[in-house]
């Protein structure tokens, strides 16, 4: 038998492509800075809303607000 493998498996950050030793068996990335690089890379930079007129209102609010 050997067991081994489950917790030896090499993992290497989706991002960089760097290999990693994952604290938790799920982790893909080396470090939440790639984490989160590559979700911004999937999602967009901006955080805009689609065009709706429901959110609108808040976002204009800030811009003068200090
Ligand atoms: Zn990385």
């Amino acid at each position: 038998m050997h067991m081994a493998d489950l917790t030896d498996r090499q993992h290497y950050c989706k991002y960089c492509s760097k290999e990693f030793k994952p604290e938790r068996s799920t982790r893909r990335y080396c470090s939440d800075g790639c984490r989160i690089k590559m979700w911004y890379k999937r999602n967009g930079r901006s955080r805009r809303n689609r065009k709706s007129s429901s959110s609108g209102r808040k976002a204009k609010q800030k811009k003068q607000a200090e």
